[in-house]
């Protein structure tokens, strides 16, 4: 039985197969996304998908900050569109008024 390596698509006997990720890799194919250098099952770290050496897999506390990071600018736009709205919604209600003031002088003069 072989495999295709889905580095190199070539076929991947199963003496050289690395299964990871759910992909089958030649031993030497298996490489870091960004340097290109050679992982084992003990040495790479996944992200995604991709394998990565542990110098450029992104840091693991470094990605949990950003995540928080932007939850909190999520909620922070959530807040500030929730902030436009109502914005709006005064200023709207302030143009009705002032319309109606008009009108209702325009009526006035008219009358
Ligand atoms: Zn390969
Ligand atoms: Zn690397």
């Amino acid at each position: 039985m072989s495999y295709k390596c889905f580095a190199c698509g070539k076929t991947v006997y199963q003496t050289e197969v690395l299964k990871i990720l759910g992909r089958e890799y030649h031993k030497r194919c298996f490489r870091c996304k960004v340097c290109n250098r050679v992982l084992n099952m003990k040495s790479y770290r996944a992200l995604d998908g991709n394998p990565y050496c542990r110098a450029h897999y992104p840091n693991v506390s470094e990605h949990g900050a950003q995540m928080n990071y932007g939850q909190e600018e999520q909620k922070q736009e959530q807040q500030q569109e929730q902030q436009e709205e109502y914005q709006e919604e005064q200023q709207q209600e302030y143009q009705e008024e002032q319309q109606q003031e008009y009108q209702e002088e325009q009526q006035e003069e008219y009358y």
